[in-house]
């Protein structure tokens, strides 16, 4: 989840795109990606609709009013994610962590209700998955498989019996922090003030492993990383998360950890996050939150705020990320992780901007087809698509099936450690 998107440059590059339909008929690769996501379901591991339709300006909340059966101001609707041929999605249902004792729970809650009603009103499209049976057997029946993320672990309220009782609602995966530090883990862009997982951190990796709910690094410090693939007993992933070695950001994975999945199991789902993909973005992006924190101590009003801050992006124009680059960090990850550890977590909707080429649901064969003109073949191509979260996702499942015969649900209290 990143700031609101808009869609003003989006609209236009579309417009320029869509007369390349007849050469892009003629582009193997393409053909070849098409053919391939058609054989293997390209599950997408981070979309941020969910928090879209809440935060909508017209409608807010409203399932009905957000209608995906038309074109939609976002990044995705149905016709677009048929065209993308999304094969899976974990929903994201984030909840913003800044604001403390802010009613985690019940916005959690109500994101499960947006999340939940949105999947439910077009059966014909969508269906509910929990397990990894239910993600085959719905691309089998032509169904986009949707799964439910939670992001950020300051919506279990310190509380195991919360956190199982997401489970239950149907959350598979719960980032273990958002941008802020909780009272049991440290995350990436704030204060390292535990320098990983406290105790009771360990115990939340150990019960989810016990349900079978993935356990999701991105948005954690490398400290946080680090404890996790120490104590976790199922493979891990990073839903939304891109190569800290080519591009400096602290949302990214260092080489470090990336060594370490092929022990763990675990898959790097590579996002599209401009800031995350190109160093010239991040960067810019650096000075800009500078310049903006200036404005803010320079004057109070809020429009001569606005006018200073567009005359400034006037004078330096934000650079673009690019499908290539994307592309590159997708390699990365293969190079130094391996082809069994790498995957797609798009972040669509959860960005103002996106990469060049990679501008809304409907391009993800385009990124396939580059990483074919690169030389995988359909094999990694399809363990890149499914292949790899699939053996993830059934791996947490045996895990969990195992502990359950083995220990009872965790009873432990933050307090007690
Ligand atoms: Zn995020």
């Amino acid at each position: 989840m990143h700031p609101v998107h808009r869609c003003g440059v989006l609209l236009l590059v579309l417009a320029l795109t869509s007369g390349a339909g007849a050469a892009a008929q003629s582009d193997p690769a393409l053909e070849r990606a098409r053919k391939v996501l058609r054989s293997a379901p390209l599950i997408d591991g981070h979309n941020d609709l969910a928090w879209t339709i809440r935060e909508s300006k017209t409608a807010p909340r409203d399932v009905a009013a957000y209608d995906l059966r038309g074109r939609t101001s976002g990044h995705t609707d149905l016709e677009r994610l048929k065209a993308g041929q999304v094969g899976a999605q974990f929903w994201s249902i984030y909840v913003p962590g800044e604001v403390k004792d802010s009613g985690y729970a019940r916005i959690q809650l109500e994101q499960f209700d947006i999340a939940l009603r949105t999947i439910a009103r077009y059966p014909d499209r969508l269906a509910l998955a929990l397990t990894a049976a239910d993600i085959e057997r719905e691309f089998k029946r032509g169904r986009i498989a949707s799964l439910l993320g939670m992001e950020g672990g300051h919506v279990i309220e310190n509380s195991l019996g919360t956190l199982r009782a997401y489970y239950d609602l149907g959350a598979r995966y719960l980032t273990l922090t958002h941008n802020v530090t909780l009272d049991w883990a440290d995350a990436a862009l704030d204060s390292a003030r535990h320098g990983g997982l406290t105790e009771f951190g360990r115990e939340v990796v150990r019960e989810m492993n016990r349900m079978g709910m993935l356990v999701d690094l991105s948005h954690v410090s490398p400290g946080v990383m680090s404890d996790a693939l120490d104590v976790a007993e199922a493979p891990v992933i990073f839903s939304h998360s891109s190569a800290r070695a080519l591009t400096e950001h602290g949302r990214n994975v260092p080489d470090s950890i990336l060594q370490r999945l092929p022990k763990n199991g675990g898959v790097v789902m590579v996002t599209f996050v401009p800031a995350f993909v190109s160093q010239e973005v991040a960067d810019w992006e650096k000075v800009a939150d500078q310049e903006s924190k200036r404005v803010e101590a320079q004057t109070s009003d809020t429009v001569e705020r606005r006018r200073l801050s567009d005359a400034w992006v006037a004078a330096h124009p934000r650079p673009q990320a690019t499908l290539a680059q994307v592309a590159n960090h997708i390699d990365h990850v293969r190079k130094v992780a391996g082809v069994d550890h790498v995957a797609i977590g798009s972040d669509f909707d959860g960005i103002e901007h996106t990469p060049v080429g990679l501008e809304d649901v409907s391009r993800f064969p385009q990124l396939f087809a580059e990483l074919a003109r690169r030389g995988w073949s359909d094999a990694d191509l399809r363990k890149l698509a499914g292949g790899n979260f699939l053996r993830v996702f059934r791996a947490a499942e045996a895990t969990a099936t195992r502990l359950q015969r083995e220990r009872q649900p965790s009873t432990r209290t933050i307090g007690c450690e």
